[in-house]
């Protein structure tokens, strides 16, 4: 079959579903196909996932998306991974078996470690090298914890027999059944061992976390044939040829390629990421200075600020108080009250991430009076979801020396109309929505086919892209001010709320 016929299966394995998709050369989705697997919360703040059970998930997926194309072998051009990023997982080099539960990017069982690091006067040193904040959302401090707490593991982890990886590394790992041993670099940046400047494994870091480097896989761009997936999945050979941590796959898909552009997904948590082209752009206002992506040899940075819980604070009001019978509900509901009627819902439920940093924080509902109907509270949420990426915008704004003029968005919640208009009138600029919205997906597919000739260039990628629907700001400004005035005073007093040894406030 000639090249151009084929479809690219995208692989975009995520915080709470694994998922395939299969897109055609206008960047079409031909079929989809998704599992959701188990979280475990065995303490209050840890979050696991089985990897085995990430593989299994991931693989019948993307059976069932080629079963549902009718697809064979024959009809993939090739293969794109994106991932959660951070969540770490170890394995044992010779039986791939996993030592320890994959430990999640929300985990947050070592930030009385990071608090130390801080303490230590470490931060800035990271920062430089790595351009990120301390905290435990990052791989190092997971690795960490797993070598000085299961049985056993640091000797083998030093006798070499152990390895480390993103969930990037292990799909690679299981795709060619152990014969690669890789990550991409934008996984990489966000392990806080990886030097964006030298491009290395930071070995001083590597002292600092007592990491062996052994543990490490080899680093490569987010555009080229890595191997060919046989022997596990697939019998004749089909090329893996794109890998990309899904923020940064996401940016890529929704062909933010200029300098200035931004784009914020908005899925259990939102992660808002500006284009900052060829030179790293360092932060003072508490954002991570990371990799977008290399392709060749030319990389290109980015500035993200990520918030932990955006959806998943949706997801909570639906499991975990079962106010809402589900998310799509959420809108009608926030609508059906002309206001939050001064409720305000901080969604710090693990810490709040950019650009506060509080690991500490909790999740907080204040304004609470007799009149507070469900409706109020899932209005605030939506709009708690809101005002974390304003603050996100704000602080990258402060950054920069522009005012990047809209926001393209992508992920499960952006279904949501009122929270799309409400983002656009606390941040009074356009919220942009694409048509596909599987961006993360045809991210990796579009780094995956640029390799392989199935596309020929980023030019060709530009005319794909086609709107949905712009959002455009209509609340007064005064309005605007007043809320966001509100949501501040409600943040402040969810901040530090868990700190340990301390009268809470
Ligand atoms: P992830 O890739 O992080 O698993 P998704 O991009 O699939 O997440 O988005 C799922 C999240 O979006 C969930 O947290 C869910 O609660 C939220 N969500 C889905 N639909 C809506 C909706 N209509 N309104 C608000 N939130 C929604």
């Amino acid at each position: 079959m000639h090249l151009k016929n084929k479809y690219v299966l995208a692989i975009d394995q995520g915080t709470t579903s694994s998922r395939a998709i299969l897109f055609n050369r206008q960047g079409a989705i031909i079929t989809v196909a998704q599992k959701t697997f188990q979280q475990y919360f065995p303490n209050p703040g840890w979050v696991e996932h089985d990897p085995n059970e990430i593989w299994y998930t991931q693989s019948s997926v993307i059976k069932e998306a080629m079963a549902k194309a009718d697809a064979s072998e024959s009809h993939i051009a090739c293969i794109g991974i994106a991932n959660q990023r951070e969540t770490t997982i170890i394995w044992d080099k010779e039986t791939g078996f996993p030592v320890y539960n994959a430990i999640v990017w929300q985990d947050r069982r070592t930030s009385d470690y990071c608090e130390v690091l801080k303490d230590n006067g470490y931060a800035e040193n990271i920062r430089q090298k790595t351009g990120l904040v301390i905290d435990a959302y990052f791989s190092a401090t997971k690795i960490k914890w797993i070598l000085d707490n299961v049985k056993g593991i640091r000797e083998r982890a030093e006798r070499g027999e152990l390895c480390f990886g993103t969930v990037d590394t292990w799909l690679i790992w299981k795709l060619t059944k152990g014969e690669r041993f890789i990550t991409d670099i934008t996984n990489a940046s966000r392990t806080m061992l990886f030097n964006i400047h030298t491009q290395q494994w930071d070995k001083e870091l590597l002292e600092l976390f007592t990491v062996p480097a052994s543990m490490l896989p080899e680093v490569v761009s987010c555009s080229e044939v890595y191997a060919e997936s046989k022997g596990s999945l697939f019998k004749s050979g089909i090329p893996i040829s794109g890998m990309a941590g899904d923020q940064q796959a996401a940016l890529f898909g929704q062909l933010c390629l200029e300098e200035g552009m931004i784009k914020t997904t908005y899925g259990t948590g939102c992660f808002m990421i500006l284009n900052t082209g060829c030179k790293p752009v360092f932060s003072q206002n508490h954002l991570l200075t990371t990799i977008g992506w290399k392709i060749d040899d030319k990389i290109t940075y980015a500035l993200e600020g990520s918030v932990f819980v955006g959806g998943a604070a949706i997801q909570w009001l639906r499991d975990g108080i079962e106010l809402i019978p589900n998310a799509a509900v959420s809108e009608q509901m926030a609508k059906s009250v002309s206001g939050n009627g001064g409720v305000y819902f901080v969604p710090a439920l693990t810490g709040l991430g950019a650009p506060y940093w509080d690991q500490y924080a909790r999740g907080m509902i204040i304004g609470i009076t007799r009149g507070t109907t469900a409706a109020h509270i899932t209005r605030a949420a939506l709009e708690g979801i809101s005002y974390q990426v304003y603050d996100v915008l704000m602080a990258m704004e402060n950054d920069i020396t522009y005012k990047p003029k809209e926001i393209r968005v992508d992920g499960g919640a952006i279904a949501n109309n009122f929270l799309m208009q409400f983002q656009a009138d606390v941040s009074r600029r356009p919220v942009v929505r694409p048509k596909v919205l599987e961006t993360t997906a045809l991210g990796a597919a579009y780094l995956a086919g640029l390799a392989v000739g199935y596309w020929k260039d980023t030019n060709e990628l530009k005319e794909q892209w086609a709107l949905d629907k712009v959002f455009k700001p209509e609340m007064k400004k005064e309005q605007a001010d007043r809320l966001l005035t509100e949501w501040h005073k409600a943040v402040d007093s969810a901040r530090r709320w868990a700190l340990p040894n301390e009268t809470n406030k």
